[in-house]
This record gives C-alpha cells, sequence and structure tokens, in this order.
C-alpha cells in the first residue's frame, strides 16, 4: 500500500551544504535515471516542484493535475524514505512563484548548490527555459540524457538522417530486428508477417463485457491533491470525480500484470472498435504510467513476452500491442526531437477555423462526439481510435488550426505530454506537417464511425446522407473537406480513390455539400458568422 503524507513533510525544509541539486519533473518520475546514479544522500538533493504555469498553459484536466501532483508526491515520499533530501514546492507553499525557472532560482539561493543535474526535459517549451538557468542561476547545469526509450534521440537521427520519408513501418521492423523480438531464427518475422492490423479491426457485436482495469485505492495524498486541484483549479475542464490512475510504480505494475492477465488477450481483435458507454474496451491504460516513467518499456515487453512464454497470446493481440509499445511510441518521440521547435507552428493545409465548444463541454447532438468528449471529461482518457477517427477526425474534416486540437489533446488527456501529443496530433491527425507522420490525412465519413460502433443507432443523423438536415457532419465534413483540398491532394496516390469520387459529383452536389458544410461550421463555432 503507498505510504501517504501531509504537506508539511513535503515542505520539510533542506539543511546542510548542497554539492548537486538534481531537479525532477513530474514525467521524470524514474528512481534510475542518469540524473540520480551517481546520487550522494550526505550530500546532493532532490527540487522538485507543482507550479501553477503547468496546469494553466493549456488548462489541463483536473485528473490530468492530480495524476502529475500525486505522482510527483509519491515518488518525493519513497526517495524521502530512503533518505534523499528533498526540497519539494507543493502547489500552495508560501512563497511559491508558480514557474520552474524562479522555483530553481529560490532553491538556489536557499541551498546553494555547486550545480544542477537534470533529465533531458520532454518538451522543447521546458528545455528552453533549462537551457537558458546556467546564465540566469550563474552556475554549471547538466542536461543528462534520458535512457527511458529503446531508441535514443541520436539512433533515431541516425536512421532517419537522408531519408525522404519516415515510414513508421520501416521504424517498427528496424526496432524488432534491432531488439530481436518477434524474429524466427532465419531473421524472418513470427507468423510470416510484421504486421497483424488487418485482422485488428472487429467491432463489437453487442455491448462488450470488458474486463475493467486495475483501480488504485485514493490515499489521502491522492486525496489531498484532489482537494488541492479543487480549489486552486476550479474552472479547469473535467471533474476529479472518479479518478483512478495508477499514482505509484507499485501501482503502474499492477495495472501492466491485469492488462496482461485480463484484457491483452482480446487487445488485437477488438483495438478500433467503439461502443457507447464502454470506456477502455481491451486497451492498455498503461500509457499514463509510461510517460510519467513509472514504468520502463523494456519491462512492458519482458512481461508481454514472458506471459507468451508460458501461455502463447493471440499474434494480433500480441504483435499490435507490441507495435504500439516499440514502434508508434519510439517513432512519435523520434520525429519530435528530430523535427525541432519549429514543427509546433506547422499547418500544411492552411486550416484556421476555432475548436467548437463542443470539445469543452461535450454539448453536442452528434452521438459519437457526445460520447467520446463526455468520457474525456469525465476520466481525461478516450483510446486511439476515438481520438483519431472521431475528436480528431470532426477537427480535421472541419477546419480547425492543428494548434487548437493539439493544445485540446495536450489539455484534456490523462497521459497527455508534448512529445507525445504534438507529432499525434499535427501530424497524424491533422495532417499539419506536411505528410512527415502520416502519409494520408485520416478523413472519414459517419460510415466508418459506423462500422466500428454503435453510435449512430441513436442519433438523429445519417451517416449515408451528404448534405440537408439529416446529413450526418462527419459525412458532410468530409466531402468539403475533399472538395476544398482536391487540388492538393491530387499528386498523392493514396488519396486517388477518394477524389475520383468528388470528380464524379455534378456542379449542383458539389455546391449542397459546400453549403451544408458552410452553415454547420458557423453553427459550431468553427467560423465566425
Ligand atoms: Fe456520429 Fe454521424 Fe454516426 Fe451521428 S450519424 S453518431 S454524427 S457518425
Amino acid at each position: 500500500m503507498p505510504k501517504t503524507t501531509s504537506p508539511t513533510e513535503l515542505n520539510a525544509t533542506v539543511s546542510g551544504s548542497v554539492r548537486n541539486l538534481v531537479v525532477i519533473l513530474g514525467d521524470q518520475l524514474d528512481a534510475s535515471s542518469l540524473a540520480l546514479e551517481s546520487f550522494d544522500t550526505d550530500q546532493d538533493a532532490v527540487l522538485m516542484m507543482e507550479v501553477k504555469e503547468e496546469s494553466t498553459h493549456v488548462p489541463s484536466h483536473k485528473q490530468r493535475t492530480v495524476l502529475f501532483l500525486s505522482a510527483m508526491r509519491h515518488f518525493a515520499l519513497d526517495l524521502q524514505s530512503r533518505d534523499f533530501r528533498v526540497r519539494y514546492i507543493t502547489l500552495n507553499a508560501p512563497g511559491n512563484t508558480h514557474d520552474f525557472t524562479g522555483e530553481a532560482k529560490r532553491a538556489v539561493k536557499a541551498l546553494k548548490p555547486d550545480r544542477i543535474t537534470i533529465v533531458e526535459p520532454g518538451e522543447y517549451r521546458v528545455t528552453e527555459m533549462v537551457e537558458s538557468w546556467e546564465s540566469d542561476l550563474d552556475l554549471p547545469v547538466d542536461i543528462v540524457e534520458d535512457r527511458h526509450f529503446l531508441c535514443s534521440t541520436d539512433s533515431f537521427n541516425e536512421w532517419a538522417d537522408g531519408r525522404k520519408e519516415f515510414i513508421l513501418e520501416h521504424f517498427y521492423r528496424m526496432m524488432r530486428k534491432r531488439l530481436g523480438i518477434l524474429m524466427d531464427d532465419d531473421g524472418k518475422p513470427t507468423g510470416g508477417q510484421w504486421n497483424f492490423d488487418k485482422d485488428n479491426r472487429k467491432p463489437f457485436k453487442t455491448t462488450p463485457r470488458t474486463p475493467k482495469p486495475y483501480t488504485p485505492r485514493i490515499d489521502d495524498t491522492t486525496q489531498d491533491v484532489i482537494d488541492l486541484v479543487n480549489t486552486h483549479l476550479p474552472d479547469n475542464p473535467g471533474t476529479t470525480e472518479g479518478f483512478a490512475w495508477p499514482v505509484t510504480r507499485d501501482q503502474a505494475l499492477r495495472a501492466l500484470d491485469k492488462f496482461i492477465d485480463e484484457r491483452l488477450r482480446k487487445f488485437g481483435d477488438h483495438q478500433d472498435a467503439m461502443w457507447t458507454g464502454e470506456r477502455t474496451a481491451y486497451h492498455s491504460l498503461l500509457s499514463t504510467s509510461l510517460n510519467l516513467k513509472l514504468l520502463d518499456p523494456r519491462e512492458v515487453l519482458d512481461a508481454v513476452l514472458d506471459a507468451h512464454a508460458k501461455n502463447p497470446i493471440p499474434l494480433n493481440s500480441l504483435e499490435g500491442f507490441i507495435r504500439q509499445l516499440i514502434g508508434w511510441r519510439e517513432f512519435i518521440r523520434g520525429i519530435y526531437n528530430h523535427q525541432g521547435p519549429d514543427y509546433a507552428d506547422r499547418n500544411g493545409l492552411n486550416e484556421h477555423g476555432s475548436l467548437p465548444d463542443l470539445y469543452w463541454t461535450g454539448d453536442t447532438d452528434m452521438a459519437c462526439m457526445q460520447d467520446c468528449v463526455g468520457q474525456v471529461l469525465d476520466t481525461a482518457y478516450g483510446h486511439h481510435i476515438q481520438r483519431l477517427m472521431v475528436t480528431g477526425n470532426f477537427a480535421l474534416i472541419a477546419g480547425v488550426h492543428p494548434r487548437e486540437i493539439s493544445d485540446w489533446y495536450l489539455a484534456m488527456y490523462a497521459d497527455a505530454v508534448d512529445w507525445v501529443t504534438l507529432p499525434n496530433t499535427l501530424g497524424m491527425v491533422m495532417h499539419a506537417d506536411g505528410g512527415i507522420v502520416g502519409t494520408k490525412p485520416y478523413a472519414a465519413t459517419g460510415k466508418y464511425i459506423k462500422k466500428m460502433s454503435n453510435y449512430c443507432d441513436d442519433c438523429q443523423y445519417d451517416p449515408a446522407t451528404r448534405h440537408g438536415d439529416d446529413a450526418c457532419p462527419f459525412t458532410t465534413l468530409y466531402w468539403d473537406f475533399l472538395i476544398r483540398h482536391e487540388t492538393r491532394f491530387s499528386k498523392n496516390n493514396r488519396m486517388a480513390m477518394m477524389l475520383k469520387h468528388v470528380r464524379n459529383m455534378d456542379r449542383e452536389e458539389i455546391v449542397q455539400i459546400t453549403t451544408s458544410a458552410t452553415s454547420l461550421k458557423k453553427r459550431l463555432g468553427v467560423t465566425a458568422d
């Protein structure tokens, strides 16, 4: 059971001289990180900071903030129990400046360390801040490698440099070979193919009865944080009710075990399926623990392969999960670092629409959006198809500005950190990076949502109708999107089939679609009246 602590203990004063001040951020909760490798409990100290800036630069979902702060507090407490000196600044600590540089300055003034050590941050904004500390604080700052990842930034750059296109499948095969995962002795992929994605698209036929994920007990530390967030950030979106995220390494390991025992075997079959009120399906929900570094991807991989060795897991499930872990996750992080800070400003489709209010309220008559956004407001979670093909697809085809929807994803999902969210949203969802992450936009009509869910059964709209009052907004906006970007996509072979349909439309239908789309976008607030 996790030990609990009071804010008074966390705010305990660090006394004595300090040689090395190790700064640990909220997504760096790895006790075996390089920054802590040569930590000397007599001479060194840790600095951890809760600052409002991190929950308000985008209006972070209350559960996301609770997760970060509670996990940080538990991590600090664990360090303290092992005699680490920890200067921990709580959100409501007297004198909290509420930004990292302000707190680093106060810590340096109080502790007079010889140097600062920090693991490379996972966000350009924070990296820039940390890089200024050497001159701002007038002492050496060592920014050390984040060893959490299976593919270092240098290795990724070596793979990427000189390539015209960055194709996930190529990166994934390289990782499989390099790590020797699901490879036969003759160098061929286990099961005779690299990818079983086509077996991973089965919809649910009836209300699924999925085993529920591990739910940790809310201890006093988490309850303190919940109270704090409700008091200090009452206007942030979402609710703290029902908070159920692992906040310690021990809890994260239990969540991993439960996923492997109860859900992994069916993960593949229903990876892309959605159903009203079904919040997790067979997904792992391990991304929060991985992204906070409570779990190491190597131990997740080992645990999954170990379970497979004892009792074989269907290959489409095993390969599908491993592809997410060693393929997609590492690929996205590599792209983020390879592309540099200006990646965030890309807007390859030149879209400038506003994000509709319904993304913050869930108030809409579209049954799919109501379920997916409502779920995010309640739980700070949605699985990848809900994110890509419902909330993301809608923003893409409605022409929302890519940064508006990217900031929404960063704010609203418990597992959101910048290196994950930016390439996933700007690249994969919004096709704003010119095709670096995805070679074609993931645009779809309501017919795709109908095929993969039951959402349309109780919706007032018709996914097969392209325009008019009864038309599914996804379907109208999809065709409007293709009409709008026909010239731009005309050289993309993967778009040829879709564009052929547009070219076969008569003039009257095109006018009806664009008229319906224009009034829809005005009604939703994407474009001004
Ligand atoms: Fe969503 Fe369209 Fe289906 Fe309604 S008809 S649930 S808006 S896809």
